[in-house]
Parts: structure tokens; sequence; C-alpha cells
């Protein structure tokens, strides 16, 4: 059974789902569907984020 789940947001591609093992990723509360190798891509973006906004906090908590 190969059911299709949707399209993902960054390349388009099928992601379906194979006897209930997802063929990508749905992110947490956006209900946005991406293939493992933009889900990567866009997880690594979000950690250089996080990571820049760590330092801008703690440039603000100093005099
Ligand atoms: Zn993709």
């Amino acid at each position: 059974m190969e059911e299709l789940v949707g399209f993902c947001s960054q390349c388009g591609k099928p992601i379906h789902c194979l006897q209930g093992f997802l063929n990508g990723v749905i992110s947490d509360e956006k209900e946005t569907l991406y293939c493992f190798s933009c889900y990567e891509e866009n997880d690594n973006e979000q950690n250089r984020k996080r990571y820049h906004i760590r330092i801008k906090e703690s440039q603000r908590k100093s005099p």
C-alpha cells in the first residue's frame, strides 16, 4: 500500500506513506511536508538561526 500524503514544500517531490512509514518529514506545528534531504537542509538552517538568536540575546544582556 502506497498512499500519497502530499508534496515537499521545498522541492515539490511527492511524499508517500509506505506501509505506515512516511517517505519524508512533517514539521512539528505547521503541518509542512518535507522530503528527507530538504528537511535536513531546513533543520541545519534553523539551527544556524537559533545560534544567531542566542548570540543576539547574550549581546543584549551585556551592559
Ligand atoms: Zn524536498
